[in-house]
């Protein structure tokens, strides 16, 4: 059965065909290809096409697909039961390992997606400051909970607007929305509603816009105006969190935050999420405290061995020097054709942009060409490369891909973008 055919059947029971929207090619045109199996850099299509794999199911591949330590894992610890709905050891051992490798995180609790991360943190964050509002940032994505779904209505800055049907104007109501890198619109926001802000929740490098890096300072100034007020810094590091590093990117950047979020790469490509902290906040969570939070398959032990079996070959491997340099080799043929390519360790998007500098925000890459995106999107993919399909995603380069595979990316660079 062709990608077309099950495009279509699917598209009869499921809505728009796709469990998840991002899959949906509507941005760049045609049907979602769907596939058939996943190696190290490569997907196969149902078709038999292979392609080189620069979305990585959309962060957590960082070893490349099927990774043989990672597989191992899953089938062994299958072979002992698929979940216990009781304490299990893996859990212990990835609770030290997380708090190993990031030291601001004194205890940690393990969920089912970066969703779950976060919506628990948030509430954690409300029930330990008894505030209601919190803060985020125009074009940073945090998953699908009704209060995460606001971004910034036009005109006036700090009121959220519901970027989803169904979401109340009650939640709407207690979310304010700064455009990302600004230090100034933060610091109003807080003089505003600085005694009724729970927390402060940023990506600290934005993924879910095109890759945004943090300005100078930004994320410095975002712990000294929280601390300030009594408010929480909430990092979500879903996509950052052993992307740069086998830590958080905070841990990098000498930022310490109150909580951090993460998923995907902690997962191994099985579903996760955790949500961790400083100790006396993180006694809040029931059954300590009376801040609720919990989950029939949280500490999954299939999906605790594979995010397990994932850190440990990244401590020993370390491959984050090459995909920086991968990135690099991909940024300069980019640029050679006038395309901005902003990277980080292995993470690079292609702006369309005349734009003299680097986006800084929402705004600023809303300004990109979509429509050459769209194209540029269908040429690699006729040419044998799955790419996220939209303008406003990250690709992510995983240590399975070798030399050749970015070698034959910018290749095919030269052949769209005319040699
Ligand atoms: N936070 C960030 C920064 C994300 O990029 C995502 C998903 O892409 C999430 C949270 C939500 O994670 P999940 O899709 O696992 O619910």
């Amino acid at each position: 059965m062709t990608s077309a055919e099950l495009f279509d059947r699917g598209s009869r029971v499921i809505p728009g065909g796709v469990n998840s929207p991002v899959r949906a090619f509507s941005s760049v045109g045609g049907t979602p290809v769907y596939m058939a199996s996943g190696k190290g850099s490569r997907l196969t299509t149902v078709e038999g096409r292979e392609l080189i794999d620069f979305c990585g199911s959309w962060g957590p591949l960082i070893l490349g697909h099927a990774h043989p330590e990672v597989v191992n894992a899953v089938v062994d610890s299958s072979r002992d039961g698929l979940s216990f709905g009781a304490c299990n050891s893996r859990e212990v051992a990835m609770a030290e390992l997380l708090c190993d490798c990031v030291p601001s995180l004194e205890m940690v609790r393990m969920v089912n997606s970066g969703t779950e991360a976060t919506m628990s943190a948030l509430r954690l964050a409300r029930g330990y400051t008894g505030r209601s509002k919190i803060l985020k940032f125009d074009g940073c994505y945090h998953g699908h909970a009704d209060y995460l779904l606001v971004s910034s209505g036009s005109g006036l800055l700090t009121s959220g607007v519901s970027t989803s049907k169904g979401v109340t104007e009650n939640v709407v109501a207690d979310v304010l929305v700064a455009p990302y890198n600004d230090v100034a619109a933060v610091a109003n926001i807080f003089k505003a509603h600085g005694d009724d802000i729970a927390a402060v929740i940023v990506e600290p490098v934005a993924g879910n816009m095109g890759l945004v890096k943090p300005a100078d300072g930004f994320l410095e100034s975002l712990r000294e105006i929280t601390s300030d007020h009594g408010s929480l810094l909430i990092l979500d590091e879903v996509i950052t969190g052993f992307r740069l590093g086998a830590t958080t990117y905070g841990n990098l950047a000498g930022i310490v935050p109150d909580l951090t979020t993460l998923g995907k790469i902690i997962g191994g490509g099985m579903p996760i999420g955790a949500f961790g902290g400083r100790e006396d906040i993180m006694r809040n969570v029931a059954p300590l405290g009376g801040v609720y939070q919990g989950g029939t398959l949280s500490g999954n032990p299939v999906a605790l061995a594979a995010g397990i079996a994932t850190i440990e070959t990244l401590l020993e491997e370390n491959p984050y020097e090459r995909l920086a340099k991968f990135a690099a080799q991909i940024k300069s043929v980019a640029e050679k054709h006038a395309i901005r390519c902003e990277t980080l360790g292995g993470m690079f998007t292609l702006f369309f942009t005349d734009a003299s500098s680097a986006p800084a925000n929402l705004a600023d890459v809303k300004k990109c060409d979509t429509d050459a995106f769209a194209g540029y999107h269908r040429a690699m993919l006729e040419k044998g490369f799955y790419l996220p399909p939209s303008q406003y995603e990250l690709n992510f380069i995983s240590a399975a891909h070798t030399q050749a595979d970015i070698d034959a990316f910018t290749n095919a660079l030269d052949e769209v973008f005319g040699g």
